[in-house]
């Protein structure tokens, strides 16, 4: 069964509650209950032995009993629940409250006992008695018997405080259920809420709305942290889209200009305008190059999609690996002007050497483009116990910084018609990240527009799986 979050607050917040209360009913009932009956035990202990203080002080006062007294006393001890005999040392009954009031005693148990059978379910007491001699000048002058219900009674004030008490338990539990209640509704309304506006927008951006934002100030962190990467991949879904929409434009683009010289000139040579001459098919080639180049790099992106992670692993120098690379790319720098120079000492790492060349290609190739004649490009290959990096800088026209995030996006170019004389479609940089990325390593860029850019990759030193 699946529940909202609101609902599942709610019933949470009441069962904690219910156990405090049960926790609490228990506790008191048991604990309290236990205190209670035993400070009801030595009070009435306690009032039958001054009571019977008083009744030895007076006899010590005047050396004789003082029935008037004992019938003030006795009387008083009947309203707390205690039946006084009293006889003297011959055994003769000096004064005894059935005799005197015989009525109120029946009375008086009888109430005890109702007391403590309506309390105790099953009670089982009756009526007690206990023995106190009098002493005047170190003799016995006579008893007093203290008759109780026993062996211990609740007065109607006892069981007035253990009601008033349970009731006060009572109540507090109902406050506390409709307090819990009333928080559990407004606590989940207020995470509920903004988590179901989230809900709203996502579902929004997930039918293509991507530029849905979704506007909730909460303050709860998770939720505001939800609302932020719900509203970042609203915002990237969106990018990429631009740049997938750009990166159509700019591919019919690019493929339109050679199409359209291929088309005039053939047309031009089919018509008899011009001869298909050596000039005429170098030009032809030019742009079927352009072309092959155009396709390559569309290829090589839609192949890196698919196989991005499948890295054909060996040890090799990469000192040695990006020598060769410059080596190669020597040439065009010359033709372009350009300087290109290497510096490293031997560098074994394991990595898949195809893949870590495609990164050289790449990066050194943007920087042939993205410099003018006269420019440095420098490579440089470090190393230390941990890792190994590849360094990548020219002094070209650099990367403006509102570019910057972006530049490793697949189609996102700096500037579209500067790039599009460069030839590029934007996937250079998207394919070197995700082979540095599938290799563990990281790649960062560090560019001032006008002064140039440089690149640096770290890739972990890995132990080879031999
Ligand atoms: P492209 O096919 O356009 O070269 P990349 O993914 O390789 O695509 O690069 C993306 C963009 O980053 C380029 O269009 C360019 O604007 C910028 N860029 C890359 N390398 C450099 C560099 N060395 N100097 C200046 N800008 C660069």
């Amino acid at each position: 069964m699946r529940y909202s979050l609101r609902t599942k607050l709610t019933i949470s917040y009441i069962v904690v509650i219910l156990i405090c209360v049960a926790i609490i009913s228990i506790a008191a009932n048991t604990v309290f209950e236990n205190q209670f009956r035993q400070y009801v035990i030595d009070q009435q202990e306690k009032q039958a032995a001054e009571t019977v203080t008083m009744i030895e002080q007076r006899y010590q006062a005047v050396d004789t009993w003082d029935v008037f007294y004992l019938e003030n006393i006795g009387m008083n001890a009947l309203e707390n629940g205690m039946i006084l005999k009293v006889t003297d040392a011959e055994n003769h009954l000096v004064w005894d409250a059935m005799v005197h009031n015989d009525g109120l005693c029946h009375q008086m148990l009888t109430n005890m006992q109702e007391n403590m059978q309506g309390y105790f379910s099953e009670w089982e007491g009756g009526y007690e008695e206990k023995q106190y001699a009098i002493y005047d000048r170190s003799a016995q002058v006579g008893t007093v018997s203290v008759g109780y219900y026993g062996p211990f009674y609740y007065t109607d004030r006892d069981l007035y405080f253990i009601n008033t008490i349970n009731n006060l338990l009572v109540w507090a539990g109902i406050v506390s259920l409709v307090a819990a209640l009333i928080f559990g509704i407004v606590m989940s309304r207020q995470l509920s809420k903004p988590i179901s506006r989230v809900i709203e927008s996502a579902q929004r951006i997930a039918k293509g709305l991507f530029g849905e934002k979704v506007h909730e100030k909460s303050k709860t962190t998770e939720i505001r942290q939800l609302v932020d990467t719900v509203n970042d991949l609203g915002e990237t879904l969106q990018r990429q889209q631009e740049a997938s929409r750009q990166a159509s434009l700019d591919i019919a683009h690019e493929l339109r200009t050679p199409l359209t010289t291929m088309r005039g000139n053939l047309e031009a040579v089919m018509d008899g305008v011009m001869s298909l001459d050596e000039e005429r098919v170098a030009v032809l080639y030019d742009e079927v190059l352009r072309l092959n180049r155009l396709v390559d790099d569309l290829g090589q992106l839609s192949r890196f999609e698919r196989e991005n992670l499948i890295l054909n692993k060996v040890s090799f120098d990469v000192s040695d690996l990006t020598r060769r690379i410059v080596h190669n790319m020597q040439n065009d720098a010359d033709v372009q002007g350009k300087r290109i120079v290497f510096s490293g000492k031997a560098e074994t790492i394991y990595a898949d050497i195809d893949k870590i060349s495609q990164v050289l290609l790449n990066l050194i190739s943007n920087a042939l483009k993205f410099t003018h004649p006269g420019d440095l490009i420098e490579i440089a290959i470090q190393g230390d116990l941990q890792s190994t990096k590849i360094l990548v800088k020219d002094n070209g026209i650099g990367i403006a910084e509102e570019d910057l995030p972006h530049i490793f996006e697949r189609f996102y170019r700096a500037d579209k018609s500067r790039n599009r004389r460069t030839g590029g479609v934007g996937v250079g940089l998207t394919i070197v990240e995700s082979i540095v990325t599938a290799h563990n390593g990281t790649i960062t860029v560090n560019s001032i527009e006008n002064e140039g850019a440089e690149f640096s990759i770290s890739l972990p030193k890995e132990k080879r799986n031999e």
